[in-house]
């Protein structure tokens, strides 16, 4: 009997030490490996991490043929990872001549408009990342701050002169991998992004083939450091780590190019240490859910205003509604939802207009509540006013699901 509460106390104490373990996330993107290839090669790190939580089909590229189909381009990629939201929201179009809209707050600036701020760091061999991305410094975003900065190789042509086969992009690359394994060791920031450049080169030049496979494997051995670094982390000092791996965008069939719908550009893949939900083992997890999953994971609180027009959810945690669809008949419009959780509460909401785009702020009108199981809502538009673009928002407990109805 005393055995009994004796163990059922240390079982308590052990399960309240887990829960008050300090939570910290690295986002490890490695630039245009296709899902495909991944799989062939069985990267060992990757499904190493795996082990521990999940790999994952995934997509980039929105909706084809819809109101947010997004080039399946590499900052534009990134961009949908940071801010949650898909290219016809974050106004990044490709690799160059960069104009984000900042209203769409970045995983970063939320991580720093905390009651108690994170510790950020980004791990980069592209600068724009941080300083147009990002947004460093920039009154728009807040004039946001990251507290460990690792780039710039890119721009450092003394140090890292250019190679035949652009070699010198690996060469940042392995500068990154070792910088990030460093700090992640040293200084543990509560949130990191790597960024690993040069796969995207080898497949550019080569397409399909063992050198880009080589390079692959070579990326998984500098991924493999900011690994090391996390169970060092997680062994020496008890923290609790989400690790999330994951591409910008697949490949054509040849595997040189990159940009377009093809089944194969969109076919991207996550891997992490954490459970994931139903949903992601579905395969219907995307680069969108990246934001709102770190935010959950990390307990971040996000604003209405900027969680409302946020794409993806999270995929870990218990999915109450996903997928939304708005139709019209008439003047009536028609929202439908995927039900996970019947009996869960949500609130709809619209407005016949999209001011936050120039604003940062949105009027959103209350149209009603009802549970999951409803799966449905219909309402005169007339009342909401007239315009030429509506946004709809369906409010759960654990994600919010936004959607565009263009007339
Ligand atoms: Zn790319």
């Amino acid at each position: 009997m005393r055995k009994a509460l004796l163990s059922s106390i240390l079982f308590l104490a052990c399960c309240l030490a887990m829960s008050s373990r300090e939570r910290k996330a690295v986002i490890i993107i490695v630039d245009g490996i296709p899902r495909d290839v991944v799989e062939r090669l069985h990267v060992p790190v990757i499904f190493d991490i795996a082990s521990h939580g999940a790999f994952g089909a995934s997509h980039v590229g929105g909706e084809v043929g819809m109101y947010n189909q997004t080039p399946t381009i590499s900052a534009v990629g990134y961009n949908s990872m940071l801010t949650g939201v898909w290219v016809n929201k974050h106004n990044v179009y490709g690799n160059s001549n960069l104009s984000p809209n900042y209203n769409y707050w970045s995983l970063f600036r939320i991580a720093k408009e905390q009651g108690k701020p994170l510790r950020t760091g980004i791990f980069s061999s592209w600068t724009d990342n941080r300083t147009v991305l990002l947004g460093e410094g920039k009154p728009e975003t807040g004039d946001l701050k990251i507290d460990y900065v690792r780039d710039g190789y890119d721009l450092d042509k003394v140090n890292y002169p250019d190679k035949e086969k652009d070699l010198n992009v690996f060469d940042y690359d392995e500068r990154v991998s070792r910088e990030a394994e460093k700090c992640i060791r040293e200084d543990a920031p509560d949130l990191s992004w790597v960024y690993l450049w040069y796969t995207d080169d080898a497949s550019h030049m080569y397409g399909n083939g063992s050198y880009f496979d080589e390079y692959i494997l070579k990326a998984g051995e500098q991924i493999d450091r900011v690994w090391q670094a996390v169970q060092y982390r997680q062994k020496r000092f008890g923290e609790d780590w989400m690790v999330i791996v994951t591409t910008d965008h697949g490949r054509t069939v040849n595997g040189r190019g990159h940009g377009g719908q093809s089944p194969r550009e969109r076919a991207t893949w996550i891997a992490t240490n954490q459970k994931v939900n139903r949903r992601f083992k579905d395969g219907d997890a995307s680069m969108v859910d990246i934001n709102p999953t770190v935010c959950e994971f990390l307990g971040m609180e996000v604003p209405d205003q900027v969680a409302w027009e946020r794409d993806g959810i999270p995929f870990i945690g218990k999915t109450e509604i996903s997928d939304l669809e708005v139709s019209t008949y008439d003047r009536e419009v028609i929202l439908t939802w995927r039900a996970w959780k019947k009996s869960a509460p949500v609130s709809v909401y619209a407005c016949p207009a999209n001011d936050f785009k120039t604003t940062g702020r949105e009027n959103w009108i209350h149209l009603g509540d009802l549970k999951a199981g409803d799966r449905e809502f219909r309402y005169d538009l007339d009342k909401i006013g007239q315009s030429d673009q509506y946004k709809f928002v369906v409010v759960g407990g654990h994600e919010s699901l936004s959607r565009w109805l263009m007339m």
